[in-house]
Order: C-alpha cells, then structure tokens, then sequence
C-alpha cells in the first residue's frame, strides 16, 4: 500500500481533483476486506456505491476528506439510505483522510455494512419549499452508533495495518450478517453497550445502558427483556459467552 496521492491535475476545481485522486488511490491501492482481492469502480453518479469487489460482490462507498472524521458523516438521500439498510444491500463505507499539504493519506477506516443500521441513520430537514430541490431529505450516518466491532482502523497517522489483520477484523463483524437488517439495530445498539464494559459482565451492568437504549428506540417498552433476548442473539452469534446465570464474556 503507497499513502502518497497522485493529484488529478486535469481538473481545476480542488474538490474535484481531491475526489478523483482519492478515487484512484483506492482502486491502485485498497483491496476488499472480504476477500482481498482488489476493487473495481462503478460509473460515476452510481446511488450508493463507488467500488466493489469483482469476486465476492462487496459493496463500498469511498467518503474521503481532509479533515479528520467526527462522530457522524453526511450521507446522501434519506430513503435511498434507510431502503439500502433495510434491503442488506447498504455499502460498507470507506473513510479516507488525506493530508492536502503533503498530499498523502493520512488515515484510512473501514465501516463495515453489518453494523451500519437503522440506528445509525439519522434524517435531516427536509429542504425548504423555495430551494431548488424542495422536500429532498439527506441523512447523516452517525459513527458513534457503530460498534467497535465494525470499525476496522487500516491506516493510522501513516501507519499500516496488516492486510491479514484486516481480513481476520471483516470475518468477526460478518457474523451480524446472520441477523436481518431490521433486527440488527438492537443486536448492534447492545454491542456497543457490552464493548464499553470490562470483558467479564453481569446483565445488571447492561442494564445500567437501559436509558440510552430507550431512546434510541422509543417505540420499546420492555428494554429490559430486549436486553436479554440480545444478549442470546450476541451468544448465538460467538460474540459473547454465558459465564454463569447474569455473568457474560466477550469473545
Ligand atoms: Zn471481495
């Protein structure tokens, strides 16, 4: 993997030159995480995805800047979003900072589409009737609802991960495939409750996240049975062990 970038100087406009740069550097340089084989590109203006893998049909969307990534990123239009979510055919996201001094990339993040779920998905205002696209409604992904899990770090202020360390990271967060899109929300939201805690926890612990949880999910009112049943589905899926009655392991 070469971090440098190779400015498009066909191009005038800087946030052009930065998307198409960014763009190749992806496609000479960045490999699927499913299978490691490289990427290929969709036309221009695709809905949803930029890349995918040739081999095993993985999605992504590139989202590149030049500013370090906050808790959320923008995303595009609201419905296309909550429909690519709902029909699993949402993409795996890559973040990609560059440094625009030194023209290189600085840090480089992998989402992983198993833990982008509807709770991450947050709508925007709809825009007002006087503007040209009256109505339309963006979303904004929020990062801070992803689990751990599905954030896989491969560059880190020039630092490489291995490709092999990666490909290992993809296969753990795959297993949240096993669940359907529309119950993933609450498996993933309870995730990354369990994350936050020491590896060995007792459900009380979890519980102590029940008023997070119900505002995520408002329409819930038994939270903490919900808890419960995720915690089984957390076990079903190798992600946590049952200890003892009330006492879990991480895996
Ligand atoms: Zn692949």
């Amino acid at each position: 993997m070469d971090l440098r970038l190779a400015p498009e100087t066909a191009y005038k406009n800087a946030s052009q030159i930065a998307r198409v740069s960014t763009e190749k550097w992806a496609l000479d340089n960045f490999y699927c995480a499913s299978c490691g084989a490289g990427l290929a590109q969709y036309p221009d203006n695709t809905p949803l995805y930029d890349f995918h893998s040739p081999e095993c049909q993985e999605k992504f969307q590139l989202k590149a800047s030049k500013r370090q990534f906050g808790s959320s990123v923008l995303d595009s239009e609201y419905s296309t979003a909550l429909e690519g979510i709902l029909k699993d055919a949402y993409p795996s996201l890559i973040l990609l900072r560059y440094d625009a001094t030194r023209w290189v990339v600085s840090d480089l993040e992998l989402i992983h589409r198993a833990c982008l779920t509807t709770s991450c998905l947050k709508r925007r205002k709809p825009l007002s009737a006087t503007a040209r696209r009256a109505g339309w409604e963006g979303c904004i992904i929020s990062l801070s609802s992803v689990p751990a899990l599905g954030r896989i770090g491969i560059v880190r202020n020039g630092n490489i991960r291995p490709k092999r360390a990666i490909l290992e990271q993809w296969k753990q967060s795959n297993r949240l495939l096993e669940t359907e899109p529309q119950a993933r929300g609450w498996v993933a939201d309870v995730l990354a409750c369990v994350e936050k805690l020491y590896s060995t926890f007792t459900l009380e612990n979890v519980y102590s996240f029940e008023k997070d949880l119900a505002t995520k999910h408002p329409k819930n009112l038994h939270v903490r049975a919900k808890i419960r049943q995720q915690l089984q589905v957390l076990r079903d899926l190798g992600l946590v062990e049952f200890v003892s009655p009330g006492v879990y392991r991480r895996l």
